[in-house]
């Protein structure tokens, strides 16, 4: 990690505040420096649906190193539909139970060096970059996003501390966990989980656009993270592509790619007092991902991230975003129409389901909008109640018969159907998608 600060000066233990050698750390602390009783401060998490979550950082690096040792465990194929179904029911508010999030402050990231060794740098974000570490005691490892809190300046280092601060409060299994911050006066370190796989707009780049099955999981995910933060009073705003990372993935035996995804970059989330009747007014997020009611300047709700799960969908389905233009005003004009095109081939084997969906996150009025929980139970999601209201899929002579094996996650396919030949080509459509927050903006939020 390039770091001028690193090891040049003598170190003070951010524990017990004594003075050490240049690259050495005191004694007090190594083995214990991650313990809630020493970090500055332990923010408290609402966890939900976890029965592990109730432990200490220290357990936690421990369940996360098996975790990694094992990593097939980690793999969507495994998720049995039991797995899945509890997914989707953490959206949900009840049981809650309490994890920590360290947040520890030192005088130099000095500290930080003793614990990590730095690896590859995994991407550059707007005011800061993002580095592979490995923490030396556990071997696990993490992507540490590392910001010059001087160089970003003040309304930077103002949507890190949102961003930091909405992470600390939430725990989902697809939305990205913050292990612990690290502060120095001039520099901030966010130690994440690993998403091996990069971004999901990388992938989708590459495979040109996902099945209607890899698709539907990835929805599912998404929709449940989604949920999971709309019955928590948090807002995303930014929900893209390049916000959604894949932690890993795998093609299965039906050539499907299963992929484990998870949300980030929480930088323009917000908080809503007021319970999911509150309105918000700032403008802000991703021109080609905002919903009409955003570039409206209207008031709008947490209804808004659901038309960017509506965007993602489409993109993620045929390759290319629902709506585009030579220009931000002719792009917003067409966000304002909402007329949703399926045109094309590949539309032709995407079911009507999938379709109707697509619809139902698109509604321009929000208040006609799907919601989250609605979503999570539509029947293109749940393959049960699919059965139950489309028990026809294909045609054997003058018998309509339902090919149920295609509606079902990978992992449990298995015999049931022959391996199928998922299309994968089309070209990589390139996005320009930076978040923004304009300036028709009414009131701060
Ligand atoms: P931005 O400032 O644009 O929101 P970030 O600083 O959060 O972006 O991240 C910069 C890049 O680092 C991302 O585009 C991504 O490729 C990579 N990255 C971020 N978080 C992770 C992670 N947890 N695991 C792997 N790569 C990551």
């Amino acid at each position: 990690m390039a770091d001028s600060d690193f090891g040049k000066k003598p170190t003070k233990c951010p524990y017990c505040s004594s003075t050490s050698q240049k690259n050495t750390l005191c004694t007090c602390s190594y083995k214990t420096r991650l313990s809630p009783v020493l970090v500055v401060e332990m923010s408290q998490t609402s966890s939900i649906g976890h029965s592990d979550v109730s432990v200490s950082s220290e357990r936690r690096n421990e369940q996360v190193f098996t975790k990694n040792k094992t990593s097939a465990k980690d793999l969507p194929s495994q998720t049995s539909s039991v797995e899945r179904k509890a997914s989707q029911q953490q959206w949900g508010r009840g049981n809650f139970t309490e994890v920590k999030v360290p947040h520890i402050r030192m005088d130099n990231g000095a500290a930080i060096q003793e614990i990590y060794t730095f690896g590859r740098i995994l991407g550059k974000g707007s005011f800061g970059v993002v580095i592979e570490a490995t923490n030396k005691e556990t071997e696990t490892k993490w992507a540490i996003k590392k910001v010059n809190k001087e160089k970003a300046g003040s309304s930077a280092v103002k949507l890190l501390e949102r961003e930091v601060d909405i992470l600390k409060s939430v725990r989902h299994e697809h939305i990205i966990h913050l292990e612990q911050v690290f502060e120095t006066p001039t520099k901030m370190y966010l130690v994440m989980e690993l998403c091996e796989d990069g971004e999901l707009k990388k992938v989708l780049e590459r495979k040109g656009h996902f099945s209607e099955n890899e698709a539907r999981w990835i929805i599912q995910s998404l929709a449940s993270a989604i949920a999971y933060l709309h019955n928590n009073d948090i807002v995303h705003r930014d929900l893209k592509l390049e916000n959604i990372m894949v932690k890993s993935s795998f093609i299965d035996a039906n050539n499907e790619m299963n992929v484990n995804i998870k949300v980030t970059d929480f930088g323009l989330a917000v908080r809503k007092h007021g319970g999911s009747e509150a309105m918000l007014q700032t403008t802000c997020g991703t021109p080609m991902y905002m919903a009409p009611e955003v570039i409206n300047a209207h008031d709008y709700s947490q209804q808004c991230d659901i038309w960017s799960i509506g965007v993602i969908m489409y993109i993620v389905l045929c390759g290319e975003p629902p709506f585009m233009a030579s220009s931000e005003e002719k792009l917003f004009e067409l966000i304002r129409k909402g007329e949703l095109r399926f045109d094309g081939p590949v539309w032709d084997s995407i079911s009507d389901c999938a379709k109707s969906v697509l619809k139902q996150l698109m509604k321009v009025d929000p208040a006609h909008r799907i919601t989250a929980k609605e979503l999570l139970d539509n029947q293109w999601l749940t393959p049960t109640a699919y059965e139950e209201t489309f028990p026809v899929t294909s045609k054997k002579g003058n018998t309509d018969v339902l090919d149920m094996s295609r509606l079902l996650p990978a992992a449990l396919k298995g015999e049931l159907e022959k391996p199928s030949v998922t299309s994968s080509h089309g070209k990589a459509t390139k996005y320009t998608a930076k978040s923004a927050v304009l300036p028709r903006t009414k009131k701060k939020l």
